[in-house]
């Protein structure tokens, strides 16, 4: 009976921990976009938090640089089982800009699936509020099978 609300007020209202790994800012900038009144992501229950430890899904952009590997283990770590990890950015899913054509970035460590598991793709550079709340749809369909 427990475990059963718990789901559902999960899938019904899932919380989000939003984690940035470097990049220029574009994707984190459209990912708010999806609070504001004309997207009004929080229609569906979302809601953003500022610790992971409340949270169900992760939301990672950025390229993911090498000084942010203990820090992104951490806070997914930090995040209660079942968790969605959203991967939100072509830096994000290969890298993306800062990825020369296959060469090594010393910098860099990513792409994110590398270090922790990703659910749901989001490719753009970057991508719009529409595709990242399609993306968040399909987390919360995932959440609700787990
Ligand atoms: S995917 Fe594009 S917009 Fe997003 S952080 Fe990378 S360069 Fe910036």
């Amino acid at each position: 009976m427990f475990l059963s609300l718990k789901k559902k007020a999960r899938v019904h209202s899932p919380w989000i921990y939003h984690f940035h790994t470097g990049g220029c800012n574009g994707c984190d900038i459209e990912t708010f976009a999806t609070l504001i009144p004309r997207f009004d992501i929080e229609r569906f229950g979302v809601k953003l938090v500022s610790s992971p430890r409340h949270a169900d899904i992760i939301i990672v952009n950025g390229p993911f640089t090498k000084q942010f590997v203990p820090m992104l283990l951490r806070v997914y770590n930090q995040v209660p089982n079942p968790k969605i990890v959203i991967a939100i950015g072509s830096c994000a899913l290969t890298c993306g800009v800062f990825n020369r054509n296959g060469e090594e970035n010393y910098a860099l460590a990513g792409p994110i699936e590398k270090l922790i598991p990703v659910d749901v793709c989001v490719p753009g550079c970057p991508p719009k509020p529409e595709a990242i709340i399609q993306g968040i749809m399909y987390a919360i369909q995932k959440l609700s099978s787990l």
